[in-house]
C-alpha cells in the first residue's frame, strides 16, 4: 500500500525539489514533473486531490518562506517557463510598476517642456 506524504510537511517539499534539475550557480533549474498545454509545469499538493500549483510560484514561495496566497504575477527573468529558479523570477507586478516609472520619468524629464511665456516676462 502506497502512502502519500502529509501536504505541507518537509516530506512534500522533498518530493517537490526532486522533480526539480538544479543547475549551476546562476543557471536555470529546470521543471521536470509534469507540463501543462502552455508550456508551465504543473504540481499537485497531494496527488489526486487538486490542489495543482504552478512549480516555478512553489519554489519561490518556499525561497521566500511566504504563502503561495501572498504572491502576486510571477515573470521569469530568463524567458524560460520550466524554469524554477527563485533568482529568476521576479513580481509581474513590480515589473511592471518600474517600466512605467521609467516611461513617465523619462517623459517628464523632457527639455521641451512648457517653455512658453518664459522668455515674454518683463
Ligand atoms: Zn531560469
Amino acid at each position: 500500500m502506497a502512502t502519500n506524504p502529509a501536504p505541507g510537511t518537509a516530506e512534500g517539499e522533498g518530493r517537490f525539489w526532486s522533480k526539480v534539475h538544479r543547475g549551476p550557480e546562476g543557471a536555470c533549474w529546470i521543471w521536470l514533473g509534469a507540463i501543462a498545454d502552455d508550456g508551465y509545469g504543473r504540481y499537485y499538493l497531494h496527488a489526486g486531490t487538486g490542489g495543482m500549483v504552478r512549480p516555478h510560484r512553489y519554489a519561490y514561495a518556499l525561497a521566500l518562506e511566504i504563502e503561495l496566497e501572498e504572491l502576486g504575477e510571477l515573470m521569469h527573468v530568463c524567458d524560460v517557463p520550466v524554469c524554477v529558479n527563485p533568482a529568476h523570477l521576479q513580481p509581474g507586478d513590480h515589473t511592471e510598476n518600474m517600466r512605467d516609472r521609467m516611461r513617465k520619468g523619462r517623459a517628464d524629464n523632457g527639455l521641451f517642456g512648457h517653455s512658453v511665456g518664459v522668455g515674454r516676462a518683463g
